[in-house]
């Protein structure tokens, strides 16, 4: 555990001309029209980053020291786990905004000059009983499979795609040995980071090979891990859910219904094991010991969340990745960008956090794309905008870009990129979270039909129209099961009172706090009024739209009842490091 590091204020405050950054001069270099809202600001944090920041910095030997291997900084003897994340997470950036980035190319150029003549990287691989450090080089190896093939797909290139080829067949190679049963039974214990998931968290891989090359011997083994990936307590969530991603891909590529059944099927498992928090996490570890999240986990369960939603339109998929990405996912992201862990009880996030430069922020940044990606998706009937989140959307004859300011007034605008007069329907989801959609076309309150999922409005659009949604938000409040401690959601966001801004709430004995809830309107919603703050100052990645005030008893006092913000849990991103929240809070059971 890393505690909190040096907190820099200059992050604190919402600035309208920040530096020039990289992804600013990418933005200039690449012309694409930069999208606002919150997402798009998180990812060109995390970007610049990763291209810019530190400490700890992204140079070529720091990033391929666990490929060579050099045993010069942690974590190398998990062979090509930075680099191959690095690759891939930058590679998946510069195809979603065009262009590429020369550090990129200049390292992956450096990797496959590193490769063993047996076809993979790092230490050597052990020819005897397969040892923890084994399955630590198959783990970043597999990484580095998967990241080298989303170079590829961003710049087909013979030497890369050769040097992938040699790796997979690595794999082919020493498959007879971690396909045993008994191998898979040793390590399905509490190896967490180096148990059966280094194994079968290749899958990915495997699938983009067989894609890349259709060589056959790669989706087979890829079958024959996946029917060798099992949930199991005390298992590392990253490496389990990556495999299911993977399965996921052999489903996409096969089409066989079994794959995207076993996908499902897991999912389940995980919500009904109850190893979901309430707001969104996906802890390092499946119980019994859970106490720690891990960025690359919520990245996993986010992307996977998308993916079963773009295949099968259950929007129980969309509800998770949403959850997920207004709460956990945000709250995960540190104001330097990084990604990593926290550690929290049944009642708290607590303050030991480590911002994880080995994995999570790297994950972290893989994921924006994806979530970018999936504000819209496009049927018969129409384009329906489905994540309230910046975006683009575009069926045959219609384009639509989405601005979100839902974090400042619950809206967001959708503009008529390019249209060719014929009439069109736009749907937009009502997610539970709404009370209510309201819209304006320009200046003008229209009403669109309540459809199934949505309100649908259908025209004939011209270029420039603009419509203009706005979420009414509900309070929601939440119990926390096996005890009578309630939380808060207001709109998509998961609230909680933090020590930086509420340092009286954390008073002696804080845990003796009672808070005071109104009798429960008709709806069953509380009612709980906006709060009112003393400064008006926008603060970076805050959301006022969803502060609200809460009356209570404090535990060492309770004769002066006081009165509490309720915040949002993703302005963590903008607080220093080691903030603690209180996420649970006891009702004063009353007189
Ligand atoms: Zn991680």
């Amino acid at each position: 555990m890393i505690p909190g590091a040096a907190f820099h204020p200059q992050y604190l405050m919402k600035s309208p001309c920040r530096p020039i950054s990289a992804l600013f001069c990418l933005a200039v270099m690449f012309s694409p029209a930069l999208l606002a809202g919150d997402l798009n600001e998180r990812f060109e944090l995390t970007l610049d980053r990763v291209l810019k920041g530190g400490p700890p910095v992204y140079d070529d030997s720091f990033v391929l020291a666990d490929a060579a291997p050099r045993h010069v900084r942690r974590f190398t003897e998990f062979s090509g786990d930075v680099s191959g994340r690095y690759i891939g997470a930058l590679a998946t950036a510069a195809r979603f905004r065009g262009g590429s980035f020369p550090e990129l190319d200049r390292i992956v150029g450096k990797v496959v000059a590193l490769q063993k003549a047996d076809g993979h990287f790092g230490d050597p691989f052990g020819t005897g009983e397969i040892a923890s450090s084994d399955m630590a080089l198959l783990w970043g190896n597999g990484r580095l499979l998967i990241g080298l093939l989303e170079y590829h797909r961003l710049k087909p290139t013979p030497a890369v795609l050769a040097c992938a080829r040699r790796l997979g067949d690595f794999f082919v190679d020493v498959a007879p040995r971690l396909n045993s049963e008994n191998v898979r039974a040793a390590f399905s214990g509490d190896q967490i980071a180096v148990g059966y998931i280094c194994w079968t968290q290749i899958i990915e891989g495997l699938v983009e090979l067989n894609r890349a090359t259709s060589d056959e011997r790669y989706l087979r083994l890829a079958q024959q891990i996946a029917a060798h990936t099992h949930r199991h307590p005390r298992q590392h969530s990253h490496g389990f859910v990556t495999s299911l991603r993977g399965i996921l891909e052999l489903y996409r590529i096969t089409h066989e219904a079994q794959f995207l059944q076993q996908v499902e099927r897991e999912w389940e498992g995980v919500i009904e094991s109850g190893n979901l928090l309430a707001h969104g996490a996906l802890p390092e570890v499946f119980k019994p010991t859970n106490n720690h999240t891990e960025g690359c986990s919520e990245a996993d369960w986010l992307r996977l969340n998308l993916g079963l939603w773009a295949e099968t339109r259950k929007v129980c998929y969309l509800e998770n990745a949403e959850l997920t990405l207004f709460n956990e996912f945000a709250m995960n992201q540190f104001h330097t960008g990084d990604f990593g862990h926290r550690t929290f009880t049944d009642q708290r996030i607590e303050a030991g956090c480590a911002r994880a430069w080995w994995c999570c922020t790297l994950h972290g940044l893989r994921a924006f794309p994806e979530v970018l990606n999936s504000s819209f998706h496009s049927e018969p009937r129409g384009l329906c905008y489905d994540l309230p989140v910046e975006g683009e959307g575009r069926l045959e004859g219609l384009e639509l870009r989405a601005d979100s300011t839902l974090q400042q007034d619950a809206s967001v605008t959708l503009t008529v990129v390019k249209s060719d007069g014929a009439e069109q329907a736009i749907i937009v989801r009502r997610p539970a979270w709404a009370a209510a959609l309201e819209m304006r076309l320009g200046q003008r309150t229209v009403a669109p039909a309540e459809k199934a999922g949505g309100a649908e409005l259908r025209r004939a659009w011209k270029k420039g129209d603009k419509l203009h949604v706005h979420y009414v938000l509900r309070t929601r409040l939440l119990v926390q099961p096996g005890s009578k401690r309630v939380a808060f959601m207001h709109g998509p966001w998961f609230l909680a009172v933090d020590e930086a801004h509420s340092p009286s709430f954390f008073d002696e004995p804080s845990l003796l706090n009672r808070i005071l809830l109104s009798a429960a309107a008709g709806s069953g919603d509380p009612i709980l009024p906006r709060a009112k703050e003393s400064s008006a100052k926008a603060v970076r990645f805050g959301v006022p739209v969803a502060r609200l005030a809460l009356r209570y008893l404090p535990g060492g006092y309770p004769i002066q009842p006081q009165t509490v913000i309720l915040r949002p849990i993703a302005e963590q991103s903008s607080l220093a490091d080691a903030t603690q929240w209180v996420l649970w809070f006891e009702p004063n059971p009353g007189p």
